[in-house]
C-alpha cells in the first residue's frame, strides 16, 4: 500500500492529468493499492476564496469568476475526452448549481463566515478528484472515487480545523479494506461530526496525504509537485536553489515551519510518528529522485540543511526596567498572547532580561500588542515597562541543519555573509534545537540576503559579481568587449559568474537583474525608454538589492563623481578610472575612504594614474609594508611622452604635435595636454596616496606653451602659433642635446612639495630611454635609495585601461570568500 499526492500545477490542466494517470499506472506495477490524493487544478482555489469574498461585498463580478470556475473544469473534462460521460456531467451540473446557490446566498446576506468559506473553498478538490477518478476509468484503471469528507472527522475551528485521528485512522481503515486498486481521494477537505465541510488550512492537501498514509501504514508517503523535491532555498527567490537529496523530519519540519511552501508544516508529524518516510517528487521529471524525509542521518554535505524564509512579519518588544529579575513576565506574555490566539513564529531575549522581542504575522500585531498592554496595564501605568514596540516590513530568515548542532561557525558565516552585503540585522534567535539560526531582517533586503547566505553555504567557490556600468565610450565599450570574452573561462576557471545588471550611456539606461546581453546592449539602449539619470539610476540599484555590486563608472563627468559616496553607503562598491572624485578637494576625497570603510565595500581606481599600471598598488604596498616615500619621479602622461619621445633631431616641435593628435593620443585640443593639468591632477592622487593633505592648486606646474599660443582662439589658430614659435622648442631642445641630455616633462613629489616642469635628463637618468608613449614612475624610498623602485609601460589606450579596471572588478571577489 502507498498513498500519493498530486498538488496543484501537477493536475493543472488535461495534459498533465495525463501525464500523472502515466505515472499511477508506473507505480502500480510496483505497490498493489495505491491511495491517491489529489488538490484542486492549480489556481482553483485562490478563485474560489476570490468568487466568494466578491459575492460577500456583493460585488457582481463574483458571477464571472463562477463562470471561469465552471468553463475550465468544463474544458478540461472535454480535453480527456470524457464529454459524454453522463454520470459526470450530472456531477459536474449538480455541483455547480449548489455552489451557485450557496454563492447567492452571501451575495444577499452580505456575509462569509469561515464555515461557508470552507464550503466554497473546499470544492475545487471535489471537482478535481471526480474529474480525475472518471479519467482514470476511461483509461481502463480499476479505480474508486473517495470524498474525504466522509472519512476525515474534524472539531469546527473552520480554516484550519483539527483532526479527530481517533474516529478518522478507523474510518480509513474500514474504508480501504474494501477498496479498489487504486483510489482518488480528495485533498484538503474533511468534516466535522455534524457533517459540516471543513478545511485542514491552505496547502492542507499534502496533510491528507500524511493522514491517509499513517492510517494505512503507507510504505512510503509520495508527495509529488512541479520542483526536484525540497531545495536549498525557495526557487523563486534563489535561481541556483538545487534539490536536497535527503533530510530528516525535524530539518523538514523547520524548513516548511520558516516558510518552504513545498511542504505544509502539519504534514510531517503523522508521518514522524509512524516513521513512514516522504518522498518529495517532481511530476514533470518523474526520473529524478527528489528529496527522501525519514529518521535516517541525511547526507552531510553542507553546513547546512537549507534556507528559509517567512516574507512578512512584525516584530514586537517588550522592555523597561520592571521586568529585570522578575520572574513570570515572559509566562504571563505568553500567556496573553495564547490567549487572543496569536501565534509566535519566533522569541528573542536580551541577556540582560531588560527586553523581549517576538515575531509574529502582519495581521496578528495589533491584537497582540492590546493583548500585551492588557497584561501588563499595571506595570505600564507604574513605568516600569514601556509601552510595546511594533516594527513593520521585517522578513525571517532561518538557516537549517542538524549538522550545526557539532559545527561552530554557522553564526560566524551567517553573519559575515549579511555583513559584506550591507544588510542590517534586526534580531537574531538561535532555535533550543540548534537546527536552525533565525534573523530578523528588512524586507527590503530579502532576497538579497537569501541569495548571499545561499551563495556563502552551498556555492562558496561560485561566486557572482553585479556590475553597473555607467559610460560605454571607449574604456566603457573596451571593458563589456573584455567582459563578453572572458566570461566563460572565469566561470569555469576561477568560479566566477560575472552578471551586467545595469549599463547607462549618456542618454539612456537599461537593467536586469539576470544580465544584459553584451552582445546586444547598444540595441537594448536605443530601444529603452528610460532616460539616463544618475540620481534614478542608483536609486534603481539600491532597489535591485543584489548580492556583491559594483558600481563602475567610465566616464570622465564630475556628475557620475560626485554619486560616489551614496553609492559607497548604500554597501555598493566603486570602481572607476574617472578620476575627478580622487582630483577633486581633499575633504570629498577622504569622505570617499570614510564611507567605503564604514560600509564595508570597496573603492578602487588604480587606472586613476597610469591606466593598466601597478601604480597605485605599488605604492600602497611600499607604504603598508613600512618603507618611507623620499621622492617620486614621474612620466605621467602619455602624449607628452609621445610628443617629448620623439622630439628629436630634425624634427619640429609643432610636427610632433600634429602627429600626436593625427595619432588620437591628445585631447582635441591639445592645449589641455600640453598646459600639464592632466598630469597635475595625477600627481595630485599620488601625493594624497603618500598621506598628504594637498590640494590641486598646491602643484606648481611649469607652463611650456608661449603667450600667443594660450591666446589663440581655436585649435587651428593654436596650431600657426605653435609653428611660429618652433624656434623657442628647438632652442631648448639643442641646449639639452648639446649636454647630451633629452627633455623630459617630469612630474615630481618630493618633501611634501609637487611640481610639474620641462626638465633635461641626462643617460643615467631612468626617464632617459622612453618610447613611444609610455608612462614611467620612479619611487625612491628608504629601502629603494640607491636605484629607485621603477614602474614603467603604456600609460594610456582602451585596452589597457579597461584590463586594469577589469583585474579590480575580479579582485572584488575576493574580498566577498
Ligand atoms: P503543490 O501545488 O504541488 O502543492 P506548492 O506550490 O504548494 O505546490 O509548493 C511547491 C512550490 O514551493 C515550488 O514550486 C516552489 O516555488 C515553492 N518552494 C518554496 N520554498 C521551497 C523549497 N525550499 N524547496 C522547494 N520548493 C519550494
Ligand atoms: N487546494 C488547496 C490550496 O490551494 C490545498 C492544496 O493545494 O494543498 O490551498
Ligand atoms: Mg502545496
Amino acid at each position: 500500500m502507498i498513498v500519493i499526492k498530486f498538488g496543484g500545477t501537477s493536475v493543472l490542466n488535461a495534459q498533465r492529468i495525463r501525464g500523472v494517470a502515466e505515472i499511477v499506472q508506473d507505480l502500480k506495477k510496483k505497490h498493489k493499492k495505491i491511495g491517491v490524493v489529489v488538490s484542486a487544478f492549480g489556481g482553483v482555489t485562490d478563485e474560489l476564496i476570490r468568487m466568494s469574498k466578491l459575492a460577500a461585498s456583493q460585488d457582481n463580478e463574483y458571477i464571472n469568476v463562477f463562470r471561469e470556475i465552471r468553463e475550465r473544469h468544463q474544458k478540461t473534462v472535454k480535453e480527456l475526452n470524457l464529454q459524454s460521460d453522463k454520470k459526470l456531467h450530472h456531477f459536474l451540473e449538480e455541483t455547480f448549481a449548489g455552489l451557485h446557490d450557496i454563492l447567492h446566498g452571501v451575495y444577499l446576506v452580505r456575509e462569509l463566515s469561515n464555515r461557508t468559506l470552507d464550503f466554497l473553498s473546499g470544492h475545487g478538490e471535489i471537482l478535481s478528484a471526480k474529474i480525475i477518478t472518471h479519467y482514470f476509468q476511461s483509461q481502463k484503471i480499476s479505480s474508486d472515487f473517495l470524498d474525504a469528507r466522509t472519512v476525515i472527522t474534524t472539531d469546527e475551528n473552520f480554516g484550519s480545523a483539527r483532526v479527530d485521528f481517533k474516529i478518522t485512522n478507523r474510518n480509513i481503515v474500514h474504508f480501504f479494506r474494501r477498496s479498489k486498486d487504486i483510489t482518488v481521494i480528495t485533498g484538503f477537505v474533511a468534516s466535522t461530526t455534524k457533517g459540516e465541510m471543513t478545511t485542514l488550512g491552505r496547502g492542507g492537501s499534502d496533510y491528507t496525504a500524511a493522514i491517509f498514509g499513517a492510517a494505512l501504514d503507507s510504505k512510503e508517503i509520495q508527495i509529488w509537485t512541479d520542483v526536484d523535491g525540497v531545495l536549498t532555498a525557495d526557487p523563486r527567490k534563489v535561481k541556483k536553489a538545487f534539490s536536497i537529496a535527503s533530510m530528516t523530519y525535524e530539518e523538514a519540519m523547520e524548513m516548511s515551519h520558516f516558510g518552504a511552501k513545498v511542504i505544509h508544516p502539519p504534514t510531517i508529524q503523522p508521518a514522524l510518528d509512524k516513521g513512514i518516510p516522504l518522498l518529495i517528487k517532481n511530476t514533470f521529471k518523474p526520473t529524478h529522485a527528489g528529496t527522501y524525509i525519514s529518521t535516517e542521518p541525511a547526507d552531510q554535505a553542507f553546513l547546512i540543511k537549507g534556507i528559509s524564509s517567512i516574507d512578512k512579519i512584525s516584530l514586537l518588544t517588550l522592555q523597561g526596567s520592571g521586568m529585570v529579575g522578575v520572574a513570570g513576565i515572559s509566562a504571563r506574555l505568553f500567556n496573553s498572547l495564547s490567549h487572543a490566539k496569536v501565534n509566535v513564529i519566533l522569541i528573542t531575549q536580551g541577556s540582560s532580561e531588560h527586553t523581549i522581542s517576538f515575531a509574529v504575522k502582519p495581521d496578528d500585531s495589533i491584537i497582540a500588542q492590546r493583548a500585551i498592554e492588557e497584561a501588563f496595564r499595571l506595570e505600564m501605568r507604574a513605568k516600569m515597562i514601556e509601552k510595546v514596540r511594533v516594527e513593520n516590513n521585517l522578513s525571517i530568515i532561518a538557516v537549517i541543519g542538524e549538522n550545526m548542532r557539532n559545527t561552530p561557525g554557522v553564526s560566524g558565516r551567517l553573519f559575515q555573509a549579511l555583513g559584506k552585503n550591507g544588510i542590517s540585522v534586526v534580531a537574531t534567535a538561535q532555535g533550543s534545537s540548534e537546527l536552525n539560526i533565525s534573523t530578523v531582517i528588512h524586507h527590503h533586503d530579502l532576497d538579497k540576503a537569501l541569495n548571499s547566505l545561499h551563495q556563502s553555504f552551498f556555492l562558496s567557490d561560485v561566486k557572482t559579481l553585479s556590475v553597473f556600468m555607467v559610460g560605454i565610450g571607449l574604456i566603457g565599450g573596451t571593458l563589456i568587449k573584455q567582459i563578453a570574452k572572458h566570461r566563460d573561462h572565469l566561470r569555469k576557471a576561477r568560479s566566477l559568474e560575472i552578471v551586467v545588471a545595469g549599463i547607462a550611456n549618456s542618454k539612456k539606461m537599461i537593467f536586469d537583474a539576470d544580465g544584459l546581453s553584451l552582445h546586444k546592449y547598444n540595441e537594448l539602449l536605443s530601444s529603452s525608454t528610460e532616460k539616463m539619470d544618475i540620481v534614478k539610476f542608483v536609486q534603481k540599484m539600491k532597489d535591485m538589492n543584489l548580492t556583491q555590486s559594483i558600481f563602475v563608472d567610465c566616464t570622465s563627468e564630475e556628475k557620475i563623481a560626485n554619486a560616489y559616496q551614496s553609492i559607497l553607503e548604500s554597501s555598493i562598491s566603486v570602481v572607476t578610472p574617472n578620476k575627478v572624485a580622487n582630483s577633486g578637494s581633499f575633504k570629498q576625497y577622504s569622505q570617499l575612504r570614510e564611507k567605503a570603510k564604514k560600509a564595508n565595500v570597496r573603492f578602487m581606481y588604480e587606472t586613476n594614474v597610469g591606466a593598466g599600471l601597478p601604480v597605485i598598488n605599488t605604492l600602497n604596498d611600499l607604504m603598508s609594508s613600512g618603507d618611507q616615500i623620499i621622492r617620486i619621479e614621474a612620466v605621467l602622461s602619455g602624449t607628452l611622452s609621445f610628443i617629448f619621445n620623439n622630439f628629436l633631431e630634425g624634427s619640429s616641435f609643432s610636427d610632433i604635435v600634429q602627429e600626436a593628435r593625427k595619432r588620437g593620443y591628445t585631447e582635441p585640443d591639445p592645449r589641455i595636454d600640453l598646459s600639464g593639468k592632466d598630469v597635475a591632477r595625477k600627481l595630485l592622487i599620488l601625493a594624497r596616496e603618500t598621506g598628504i593633505e594637498m590640494e590641486l592648486n598646491n602643484i606648481k606646474i611649469q607652463n611650456i606653451l608661449p603667450k600667443d599660443c594660450i591666446k589663440a582662439k581655436n585649435v587651428d589658430e593654436f596650431f600657426v602659433a605653435l609653428k611660429k614659435n618652433d624656434a623657442v622648442f628647438e632652442k631648448m631642445r639643442k641646449n639639452a642635446s648639446n649636454k647630451s641630455k633629452v627633455l623630459r616633462f617630469i612630474a615630481k613629489l618630493e618633501k611634501g612639495k609637487a611640481t610639474i616642469n620641462l626638465e633635461e635628463v641626462g643617460s643615467n637618468h631612468p626617464f632617459y630611454n622612453l618610447s613611444g608613449s609610455d608612462n614611467i614612475i620612479s619611487y625612491t624610498t628608504e629601502r629603494y635609495s640607491e636605484r629607485p623602485l621603477v614602474v614603467k609601460g603604456p600609460g594610456a589606450g582602451a585596452e589597457v585601461t579597461a584590463a586594469g579596471v577589469f583585474a579590480e572588478i575580479i579582485s572584488i571577489a575576493k574580498y566577498f570568500e
